[in-house]
């Protein structure tokens, strides 16, 4: 005769069983069924995660894995790592002292999303305030909603206390649109197309004169962590592409395109050509290559490869027939495992990262050789 289970035993049975078959799943399972033991700790970020310090000691990864790694909440240390870039007046493509739009206006983008949380919260089009990263987050902590912009994301700022400045260039961010300017303006004749594409060219060439670094022309930080407990976030931050039409936003602020994270998977984000990076989604699209199996790098990989096959029209190929732009991917999975991969890399091209070793700028992994600067 069977015994009869009382209640409790039913219950503890069930629990058991049900914890047997999870960990036979775990097991013979997909790769993104990961076990808290195998987590390493790690930050990844654009390699402006590992270069300015404003004037204090630590870099962006350091500060962030620094504070992940005694307890704080993953997003809030990739916060605070990130307003170091945002508030030093040298990176000219992030925060304070980013390069202007087409009117000389500083307009910043950023996104930011919680993987536990399954939040995000994000800012677009946004003046005046030096910390953007820090009003997406006050987006995501204190509304309902995910996205502002503009004069109403400012006035979001002003209420949620942040200080609101009438000017957010520097002497060289000034200095640098007035050349621009300069360039292109003695052709008021120009019609708007042949205008925006001597826009687009003066801004190149000033690249290839070295009067804007390369990584400055498309300037962002998107910088991602995996905090000790296997909490995934991430957060993009940018005063977007140079000289850019006003109102102009980019991927940086957009889930998806400039930022994507999956507690249960990893976080994906990226720098570079918005426009291309937008249409195919790619952060999201790396995210579910990761969900898939594939490891960080394959999975940047095949976002690029996506992008390059939609990049068809002429004005966007090089004489070799490839993307002329660049486009980078940071990826980490819940593991801990990272990959920065990009359209093209120098040997200047890097990405940051930083584990309990200390903060490294590795080389980024390209998927073609040279620069998106060559003819
Ligand atoms: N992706 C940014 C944008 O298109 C710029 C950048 O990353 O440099 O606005």
């Amino acid at each position: 005769m069977s015994k009869k289970l009382s209640r409790r035993e039913f219950v503890k049975s069930g629990a058991a069983a049900a914890g047997l078959a999870a960990a036979s799943q775990t097991v013979a399972a997909a790769p993104t069924m990961i076990t808290p033991q195998s987590v390493k700790p790690v930050v990844i970020a654009s390699g402006n995660g590992n270069r300015y310090k404003n004037g204090g000691d630590e870099t962006c990864v350091e500060r962030a894995f620094r504070m992940m790694t005694s307890g704080k909440d993953v997003l809030e240390s990739l916060i605070a790592g990130v307003e170091i870039v945002e508030l030093d007046p040298t990176e000219a493509g992030v925060g304070y002292g980013g390069l202007p739009n087409a009117d000389g206006v500083v307009q910043l983008d950023s996104c930011c999303m919680h993987g536990p949380k399954k939040r995000a919260g994000c800012v677009a089009a946004i003046e005046g305030v030096r910390t953007p990263a820090a009003v997406a987050h006050a987006v995501m902590e204190h509304t309902d909603h995910h996205l502002l912009v503009g004069d109403g994301a400012q006035s979001f700022a002003r209420n949620m206390g942040f200080t609101i400045e009438d000017d957010l260039n520097t002497e060289h961010s000034r200095e640098r649109w007035l050349e621009w300017k300069r360039r292109i303006d003695p052709s008021h004749y120009l019609d708007p197309k042949k205008r925006a594409e001597a826009g687009l060219e003066a801004g190149i060439s000033m690249v290839r004169e070295g009067l804007i670094d390369e990584d400055h022309f498309w300037g962002t930080i998107n910088c991602n962590g995996v905090g000790p407990n296997g909490d995934v976030c991430g957060v993009t931050t940018t005063s977007g592409l140079s000289w850019k039409i006003p109102g102009r936003v980019g991927d940086s602020p957009i889930l998806g395109a400039g930022l994507y994270v999956d507690n249960e998977v990893g976080a994906a984000g990226s720098t570079g050509r918005g426009e291309a990076n937008l249409y195919g989604l790619c952060s999201f699209f790396v995210v579910e290559e990761m969900r898939r199996g594939a490891s960080p790098k394959d999975a940047g990989m095949a976002a690029l490869k996506r992008v390059q096959a939609n990049t068809v029209e002429k004005r966007l190929l090089n004489s070799r027939g490839l993307p002329s732009f660049g486009l980078t991917f940071y990826v980490a999975n819940k593991n801990g495992d990272v990959a920065g991969v990009s359209m093209y890399a120098t040997e200047r091209s890097k990405y940051a990262v930083c584990t309990e070793n200390g903060a490294e700028s590795l080389p980024l992994e390209p998927l073609f050789e040279g620069s998106w600067t060559d003819e």
